[in-house]
């Protein structure tokens, strides 16, 4: 029995291929729990057998385990893969994306049918998730289905020995898809004519819309100022840091700090997006001056001839869509509306039918940690622990992913976005369909947030009515740590910190700031941070001075002069008098405890974000500004309310005696002084000694790291995110968790 991630990844095949070389006859078969192999043979042989199993294994498998039991066995005269009849199976058939593997590399060179074919794959590498439309996992359920195979791939295909038996996008230059370009008055085709035609426009400083694995991208020289600020103008109102895509590890290198997890993370088949901080700056348009980049490497192989031809080392690649709508799939819309934005666009005529956006990571604690999960992790299922069947768990509003049951594991939708964005919503629609077809599920609970107005909750209570099926509503931070618990496998009472933006409160208010003792039923809410009205709601969101004035007002009133603190000499009087007269007759000022809003404000105040242009921008900046090796922290009051007056009193201080560059240290410091303290207190009260801390807040690595150390050094057991993120990305994942428990779902 070999377990760990064995399934969907071709691994079967990979047996049957070991098994003949071997001369082993036996059969080989999926089960829940692993796959299973019955061999007939010496012990020598077998025993090879196993060790080649393990070096020689597809590079998307990870064996955790094998087992070998000698039993007596019937004859066996030849070697069979058998299709297992348990339904179970169909959950792991559908394999993530995999990065192009270094023997299609060298097909590229090499092999005469596929010199340049820029969509050589095999069974270890290409496209999966993003062409599957049904299942069985076959070619003709995925978008090769209008590629009628050539005989030599049909040959390859059908032969176990081969390396592309049974890859089912199997292609080469006679039958396979091909790129294009296209631009408003040329078209041409012909892939070296293609590459040179991008490299001669990036060089000029043009931009690019290239189609990716999951979808469009837009390219720039990373280089080159103007052409970044150029994109970023085009692409309207987007100006969040954009990602980078290197030649290859050692120009990285020289730009940014890669460690070895890093570096081994950055090149794994997944090939994510990892977060890095810099070693020397890229063009200033490509961050906006934060000492990070997001930083990526080839995983195509077009973006390797790409890089032959470049003579950049690094070019911006940031998904290819306008404003928040989702990434770009499909080629006569990337015509359309990114042809306007771009100068050139790059596609090939293969469908791709689920999108998906590059995967996002950051090393944390020595850990690489997800934050947004997608290309090369979905639909690769989480294990639970818990029995979650039948469970569709619709999740928060932002960052949505869902998330359905099947046994034991949750599987999540691809990373969706923002739902109050129309063309999102009906990307959700579309996926929550497609997992239904895929995983051969049909919901018998429906999990969703508790927000009354969240499109996700909306979707949810529509399901089950239509289908008269019970619905679990779970509170945002609750199920935040739920996540969390159901990722580290507890199923018992522990300390739940959980600090992000928003989230609907029990009691109506804007919850954010929460210290629960919970379990996966539920949870008492054992402090909480100090409510703060937010004038203007999502408005206070966008401009972060106005929640800094909120709490200036809240705790010191009338007594304070704005016009002597920098941040408000920026802002319009009328702004600013408008502001606190809503504060002044309570107008649409809604009640949040959220501590990003406390990070929004410090974050104003430090003069580090009057108004956020992009999605966290405040605690991002934030941390860039914090200087490492201060202890300093602020002072603060910890009850059941935590206040944050006297810490608001020595920001002030710090600002008027100019030392306001230390105020984001000392604030990060203030925070994780809090965590431990409000633990210790309830550990106290409970005798609890696990902590489980979740939300967006815990991204921040110098808050999570620190916050970790002196939680451990106080004898606390802590557990954080790695494998589901700790943004609302991770909320379908604790909403599926509690429904099981509320639904008294057992194992
Ligand atoms: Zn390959
Ligand atoms: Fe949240």
């Amino acid at each position: 029995m070999i377990r760990g991630l064995v399934q969907g990844v071709g691994f079967r095949p990979f047996i049957y291929r070991l098994a003949c070389r071997h001369g082993l006859s036996g059969v080989v078969e999926n089960r829940t729990d692993g796959v299973s192999v019955i061999i007939k043979g010496d012990i020598k042989t077998v025993d090879r057998f196993s060790n080649d199993i393990l070096e020689k294994a597809p590079p998307a498998s990870r064996i955790k385990s094998i087992e070998v039991n000698p039993r007596m066995i019937e004859e066996f005269d030849s070697f069979r893969i058998v299709r297992s009849s348990n339904s179970e199976e169909i959950t792991t058939e559908v394999s993530p994306d995999i990065a192009v593997c270094d023997d299609c590399l060298e097909d590229l060179e090499n092999d005469t049918e596929r010199i340049n074919y820029p969509l050589v794959n095999c069974t270890n590498c290409g496209p999966r998730f993003s062409i599957i439309r049904a299942i069985p996992y076959d070619r003709f359920n995925t978008s090769m289905a209008v590629f009628p195979m050539c005989e030599r791939c049909e040959s390859e295909y059908r032969d176990i020995s081969n390396r592309r038996f049974h890859a089912q996008p199997v292609a080469c230059n006679s039958c396979g898809p091909q790129y294009f370009y296209s631009d408003c008055e040329t078209r041409i085709s012909g892939i070296e004519k293609i590459i040179a035609k991008a490299a001669s426009l990036i060089s000029a400083g043009k931009s690019v819309a290239l189609k990716g694995t999951g979808g469009y991208h837009l390219m720039c020289d990373a280089f080159n100022n103007e052409a970044v600020s150029e994109l970023r103008k085009r692409k309207q109102r987007d100006s969040k840091p954009f990602a980078v895509m290197f030649r290859d590890t050692s120009s990285l290198r020289q730009y940014c700090h890669a460690g070895k997890a890093e570096q081994e993370q950055l090149l794994s088949w997944q090939r994510p997006i990892v977060i890095l901080r810099q070693k020397r700056p890229l063009a200033e348009e490509v961050s906006r001056g934060l000492n990070t980049t997001g930083a990526m490497l080839p995983y195509m192989p077009f973006h390797y001839m790409m890089f032959r031809y470049l003579k950049t080392s690094a070019v911006v690649l940031t998904s290819g869509n306008l404003s928040d709508d989702p990434v770009i799939t499909a080629d006569d819309s990337a015509e359309k509306y990114l042809l306007p934005v771009a100068d050139g666009l790059i596609g090939y005529d293969r469908e791709i039918v689920n999108r998906s956006d590059d995967s996002v990571m950051r090393l944390i604690d020595n850990k690489m940690v997800l934050i947004r999960r997608s290309r090369g992790f979905v639909p690769g299922p989480v294990e639970t622990g818990l029995w979650v069947d039948g469970i569709f768990a619709t999740g928060a509003e932002q960052k949505n992913t869902f998330c359905i049951g099947k046994g034991n594991q949750a599987i999540m939708s691809q990373h969706i976005g923002d739902l109050k964005n129309f063309a999102t919503h009906a990307f959700y629609s579309e996926s929550a369909e497609r997992f239904g077809e895929l995983f051969r599920f049909t919901p018998r609970y429906m999990a969703c947030d508790l927000h009354p107005l969240y499109l996700s909750t909306l979707f949810a209570e529509q399901m089950a009515e239509e289908r008269n099926i019970p619905l679990i509503k779970v509170q945002h931070h609750h199920a935040h740590i739920a996540s969390c618990m159901a990722e580290n496998k507890i199923d018992e009472k522990v300390i739940g910190i959980s600090l992000d933006g928003t989230g609907y409160g029990r009691d109506g208010n804007i919850w954010g700031g929460e210290f629960f003792v919970a379990d996966l039923h539920g949870f008492e809410r054992f402090a909480h941070f100090d409510y703060v009205p937010l004038p203007g709601g999502d408005r206070a969101v966008a401009e972060p001075w106005r929640t800094a004035c909120s709490y200036l007002r809240k705790y010191f009133g009338d007594s304070i002069d704005y016009y002597s603190i920098p941040l408000f000499r920026k802002i319009d009087d009328r702004d600013l008098i408008l502001v606190l007269e809503m504060l002044e007759e309570k107008i649409n000022s809604p009640l949040s405890s959220g501590a990003g809003r406390l990070f929004d404000a410090v974050a104003a105040l430090a003069g580090l974000c009057t108004v956020a242009s992009f999605d966290s921008e405040p605690p991002i900046r934030l941390e860039s500004a914090v200087k490492k090796g201060v202890n300093l922290k602020y002072p603060f009051s910890a009850g059941e309310v935590i206040s944050f007056a006297d810490m608001f009193d020595e920001i002030l201080r710090d600002i008027k005696k100019d030392q306001t560059d230390m105020i984001p240290v000392k604030f990060h410091n203030t925070i994780s002084n809090l965590i431990l303290e409000l633990s210790e207190k309830m550990q106290k009260e409970t005798g609890i000694k696990k902590v489980v801390m979740s939300g967006g807040v815990f991204q921040n690595r110098y808050l999570l790291e620190r916050t970790l150390m002196l939680l451990r050094k106080a004898g606390f057991e802590v557990f954080t995110h790695h494998i589901i993120p700790s943004n609302d990305g991770g909320i379908s994942v604790g909403q599926i968790a509690v429904a099981s428990k509320t639904i008294g779902l057992c194992v």
